[in-house]
C-alpha cells in the first residue's frame, strides 16, 4: 500500500518504521525539514517533505500531529485528496475529532493506538511499539465498513490488538477512567504532598519517597501539555470520572474517620480483586 503519515513524531515515526518493515511505501510530512531528514535517515519513511501535497496519491493517511492540529490538517489536506483515500488519526481523544473530521471527509476512520513512551519527537520513534498493544478504531454509523476493515487489517499486521466495537463516546469515557483520571489523581497527589506546611516533614517525605510513590506519581509528573490536552478535549468524560472519584474518596475518608475498619477491609479486598480485571 502507499501510505501517508503526517506528523513524524513518536507515534508517526514508529508507525512508519513498522509499516515500512513489512513492505509498504511510506510518504511522510512533518512541520520541520530537519524532522523529515531524520525520518528518512532512520528508515521511518520512503520520502518525506514539509509539503502536504506529497501524500495526495496515497491509499491511506495517518494524521499523527498533536490533537489540536488534526482537524486543521485534514482541512488543508482535503483539497488534494481523492475520495477513495482513507484518512485516519491517532489522537488520544475521539469524540470531537471524529465528529469534525467525518463531517469534512466521509472516508474518515477515527483511531487510537494505546501505546507510547515518555519521550516525544522523531528521535523517540521505535520499532514494534504497537505489538500486543490495544489499537482502538472508533467507527460511527456513517463510517464505511470497508475502510474500517482495511485500517484494522493494517494495524493488526504490525502486531496491534485491534478493537473496532467501541463508539468514540465509549472510548472517551473508558480512557477517562484508565488514562486521564489517573493523570489528574497522580498530579493531585504530588500537589497535596507539596502543600505540607512543615518543611522538616516535607524534606523527610522527599528523601524517603520510594517505589510506591514512584508508581503512583509517575503519570502526574509527565508532560503538562498532554495533561491539559486530555482535560480540554475530553472535558465531559474526565469531569464525570473526577466527580465519581471524589465520592469514593469521601467514602474512604468517612470509613477512616469513623474507625470502620471492617468496611475499609472489605473495600480494599474488593479493589484487590478488581485490579486484575484492568491490568495483569
Ligand atoms: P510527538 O512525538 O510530539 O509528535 C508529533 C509530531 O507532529 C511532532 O514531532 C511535529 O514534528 C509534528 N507536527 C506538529 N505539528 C504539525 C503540523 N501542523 N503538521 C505536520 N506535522 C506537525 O507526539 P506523539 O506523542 O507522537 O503524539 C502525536 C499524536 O498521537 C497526538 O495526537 C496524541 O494524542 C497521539 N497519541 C500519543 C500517544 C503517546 O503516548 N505519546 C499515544 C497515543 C496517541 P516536527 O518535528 O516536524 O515539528
Amino acid at each position: 500500500m502507499k501510505i501517508g503519515i503526517i506528523g513524524l513524531g513518536l507515534i508517526g515515526g514508529s508507525l512508519g518504521l513498522d509499516l515500512r518493515s513489512i513492505g509498504h511505501t511510506v510518504l511522510g510530512v512533518s512541520q520541520k525539514e530537519s524532522t523529515c531528514q531524520t525520518a528518512k535517515n532512520i528508515g521511518a519513511v520512503t520520502h518525506a517533505t514539509t509539503d502536504l501535497k506529497l501524500v495526495a496519491q496515497t491509499d491511506l493517511i495517518f494524521i499523527c500531529t498533536p490533537i489540536h492540529y488534526i482537524f486543521p490538517t485534514l482541512q488543508q489536506l482535503s483539497e488534494y485528496l481523492q475520495p477513495t483515500t482513507i484518512v485516519t488519526d491517532v489522537g488520544s481523544v475521539k469524540t470531537p475529532i471524529v465528529q469534525q473530521c467525518t463531517t469534512l471527509w466521509s472516508n474518515f476512520v477515527g483511531g487510537h493506538p494505546m501505546a507510547g513512551t515518555a519521550e516525544q519527537g522523531i528521535n523517540a520513534a521505535q520499532n514494534n511499539l504497537f505489538v500486543n498493544r490495544p489499537y482502538v478504531i472508533t467507527p460511527t454509523l456513517d463510517t464505511p465498513p470497508h475502510s474500517v476493515q482495511i485500517l484494522a487489517d493494517l494495524v493488526s499486521s504490525i502486531g496491534a490488538e485491534v478493537y473496532t466495537q467501541y463508539s468514540p463516546e465509549v472510548h472517551d469515557q473508558a480512557v477517562a477512567w484508565i488514562s486521564h483520571l489517573p493523570v489528574m489523581i497522580s498530579a493531585s497527589l504530588i500537589d497535596a504532598c507539596m502543600s505540607e506546611p512543615n518543611t522538616q516533614i516535607l524534606e523527610a517525605a522527599q528523601k524517603l519517597a520510594s517505589s510506591g510513590f514512584a508508581s503512583t506519581s509517575r503519570v502526574g509528573g509527565g508532560n503538562p501539555e498532554l495533561g491539559v490536552m486530555m482535560a480540554r478535549y475530553n472535558q465531559e468524560a474526565i469531569l464525570r470520572s473526577l466527580q465519581q472519584y471524589r465520592q469514593t474518596l469521601d467514602h474512604l475518608t468517612h470509613l477512616i474517620k469513623t474507625e470502620n475498619w471492617s468496611s475499609l477491609q472489605e473495600t480494599l479486598e474488593t479493589t484487590q480483586q478488581a485490579r486484575p480485571h484492568f491490568i495483569d
